[in-house]
């Protein structure tokens, strides 16, 4: 062979997902490279982008020489990712099962797939290298703000803040960013959010602190152009804070120093599609490796976290490994609103409201305030039912009810979107007579306009009554301007679904309620009580944000349950309490935040196809961990339960079916995962698994 100044790299390329975790391709490469840089690569007959993993020291043994192809080029004037993402990234692939080229590649933006050296050039020159940062002085600090900072400053975290809402949590954020910037000029902070319905309101707060230039946003509701310009902006550092939804977690920012998580409890952290990964608990592992400090915080904590920061017992022992650090009151004079309990069993049967709500509600816009009403179940009703013979609008093609929609008389599935027109009578035996169960927004708005037309605003004008859910925003820019009519005051009662309940800043609103919360409380889902809890104190923390109003705003819940434990704890606005009984239970019945769960899910067309294939993954599973020496502990200290339907068993005419495995110990449940990867690859190329449409693994999953 001829001398060559090639040398041998390996490249991480968007691959099927399920390709072996942590499988790179090799090429040739006819310059220098180095890893973290961007390369154009040809895989089979397209051209791909990819990332330069690790550069080789000779020519790859198992491979004939012949069967590497050369790197195209690199993108030119982009410095290399560097350490520090690439090892977020392998983590991330390795602890969620994907393959690294996945993760890799769906962590950057898109259109850098597209751009070739000439434009992409034009872009970084358009990019503004002289991002200034002109930080105005915030307000004097609280005591409660004063300790947490220097709780900060001496401690080395991960902490969770755990403050009420309106403590000034965000003045917290705030304040950390600008010592940060005070100290190193150059340094970014990494400020996510939960929702991007959420970040038009942080993002001109912390553009009014530092500066518009200073800031940039990621989120899914980005035009391709603005997420480049943003990316590129934190990768070459020129933006010192970027604020953003769950994907900004794996923005590249070389001189990152600090890492926001608010609202850390809320579940859309957790990505639910391709590599289901915690951005939260990313966070934790991101702020370790770059030895920047993590920030979780939230008024309801997620219990795991909760428990993470537990303090330890009186002999110093057992203590978590998150500092908990504590804001307890709310700012000013601003007082949590009261909690009412209404008990339902004494309202006249099927009462959607109650008579003493009713008369709040009035009062209320009366004297010019707002309301706002939650219920957490769209459309008019939630199924049509035939009192003759039975019939119920069951979807087709899913284990669900088709939902009636009466503003365009369709009956829709939430699941797999099938629509069809009302029928005009019952579809199986003829009767004209079909009528709705149950009750969605659209019913309650329609039902608030009947009971409150004769009220008057205080200027002698009608009561102006609004709904937001999925369904009134479905356009976009209509939740923004929905939102924008809410703050402006042009809506005096506000129904909706919880996209309400998080984070608005509704000045006005003074009394908020929760129409039908009881599902919650005897859920299957372990976790569902936690997110109620969570839900009921955001909305809470809606009412009463103004001082001024603040005294008199409240909090109602109606149940046929009011005196369960969760709304005891609601009326007291004592999370702690709550957490106690809840990890009581949690600890009691092994769940986590005590063990650790993964589920294995399978997509067939028959439930017993879909469960089979589980069912062989485990018995192979552990006959072959049972039977070497090094393994078999796994058997014992990780429990794979039989595979059972899903609680959704089938959408989209696709039965689902999942296995759970569970174990004490993080680690074991890792390792079984991994010997599990390829016991499912050899399982699902037998015959008699051909029927398996797809599977999945999601570690850490949100509910089972
Ligand atoms: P949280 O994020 O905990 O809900 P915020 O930081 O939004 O709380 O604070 C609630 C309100 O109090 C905001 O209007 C904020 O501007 C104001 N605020 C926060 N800290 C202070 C302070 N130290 N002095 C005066 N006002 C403050
Ligand atoms: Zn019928
Ligand atoms: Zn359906």
């Amino acid at each position: 062979m001829t001398e060559h100044p090639t040398h041998w790299i390996n490249v991480a390329v968007q691959t099927p997902a399920h390709s072996a975790v942590g499988a790179l391709l090799t090429y040739r490469c006819p310059f220098w490279v180095h890893p973290g840089q961007l390369v154009r690569l040809p895989l089979g007959s397209r051209e791909v982008l990819g990332v330069v993993w690790a550069i080789l020291d000779e020519a790859p043994a198992h491979m004939p020489a012949a069967a590497l192809r050369d790197v195209l080029g690199v993108l030119e004037g982009l410095s290399p990712l560097n350490a520090h993402w690439l090892q977020l990234v392998q983590f991330a692939a390795q602890y969620y099962q994907r393959s690294l080229g996945e993760v890799a590649l769906s962590a950057l933006p898109p259109q850098l797939r597209d751009l070739n050296n000439e434009q992409l050039a034009r872009r970084l020159k358009k990019q503004n290298t002289e991002r200034v940062v002109q930080t105005r002085p915030g307000p004097a600090l609280s005591p409660e703000q004063i300790t947490v900072l220097e709780q900060m400053k001496t401690g080395t975290g991960p902490f969770l803040l755990f403050g009420s809402t309106g403590s000034g949590k965000t003045e917290v954020y705030l304040q950390a960013v600008e010592r940060m910037l005070a100290a190193d000029p150059q340094a970014q902070a990494l400020l996510m959010v939960p929702e991007i319905n959420l970040t038009p309101q942080l993002e001109e707060r912390v553009q009014a602190r530092f500066g518009a230039e200073a800031v940039v946003s990621m989120h899914s509701g980005m035009t391709p152009a603005q997420r480049l310009k943003a990316w590129l902006a934190a990768h070459a550092g020129h933006a010192r804070i970027v604020l953003g939804t769950r994907m900004a977690i794996f923005a590249s920012m070389p001189q990152l120093q600090l890492i926001v998580v608010d609202e850390e409890h809320d579940p859309s952290y957790k990505q639910q599609e391709g590599a289901r990964y915690s951005a939260r608990d990313l966070a934790v592992y991101r702020g370790r490796l770059q030895n920047a400090p993590v920030l979780l915080a939230s008024a309801t904590p997620s219990l795991e976290s909760w428990h993470l920061s537990r303090p330890p017992d009186a002999d110093g022992q057992n203590g978590g490994r998150y500092q908990r650090l504590l804001m307890p009151s709310r700012i000013g004079t601003g007082l949590l609103p009261k909690v009412r309990r209404v008990d339902m069993n004494k309202q006249p049967r099927r009462a959607l409201l109650s008579t003493q709500l009713v008369a709040a509600l009035q009062e209320r816009v009366e004297r010019g305030e707002q309301c706002m009403l939650l219920l957490n179940r769209r459309g008019y009703a939630p199924v049509l039912h035939c009192a003759d013979c039975g019939w119920k609008s069951e979807c087709p093609h899913c284990s669900a009810f088709r939902v009636f929609h009466k503003i365009d008389r369709s009956l829709r599935c939430h699941h797999c979107g099938l629509t069809e027109r009302v029928p005009r009578a019952c579809p199986e035996c003829g009767n004209a007579d079909i009528a709705p169960i149950g009750r969605g927004t659209e019913q309650l708005e329609e039902h608030l306009g009947e009971l409150l037309a004769h009220v008057l605003r205080p200027d002698g004008t009608p009561v102006r009554i609004a709904r937001i859910d999925a369904d009134s925003t479905r356009l976009k820019g209509a939740l923004e301007s929905q939102l924008a009519q809410v703050h402006s005051g042009e809506v005096d009662v506000l129904v909706g679904t919880q996209m309400i309940a998080k984070g608005h800043d509704f000045r006005r609103i003074t009394l908020v309620a929760a129409v039908n919360p009881d599902a919650a409380l005897f859920s299957s889902d372990f976790r569902a009580p936690e997110r109620l809890f969570a839900l009921l104190m955001q909305a809470a923390g809606r009412a009463g944000r103004d001082a001024a109003q603040s005294a008199r705003s409240e909090m109602w819940v109606q149940s046929f349950h009011p005196t369960h434990p969760l709304f005891a704890a609601l009326k007291q606005h004592d999370y702690p309490a709550f957490a106690a009984t809840e990890l009581a239970e949690r600890t009691a019945a092994e769940l986590p935040p005590i063990s650790h769960q993964a589920l294995l899910r399978a997509d067939a067309r028959t439930q017993d196809a879909a469960q089979a294939l589980l069912n062989a993954v485990r018995a192979s599973l552990e006959a072959q961990l049972s039977a070497d020496a090094a393994t078999q502990y796994l058997v014992s200290q990780v429990s794979i339960y039989p595979a059972v339907p899903m609680s959704m068993q089938r959408v989209a005419n696709v039965e689902r079916a999942q296995m759970l495995l569970e174990s004490p110990s993080r680690m074991a449940l890792q390792k079984m995962l991994w010997h599990l990867h390829s016991v499912l690859h050899q399982v699902r190329n037998q015959p008699e698994h051909k029927g398996v449409i797809r599977w999945l693994v999601d570690v850490d999953p949100q509910a089972i």
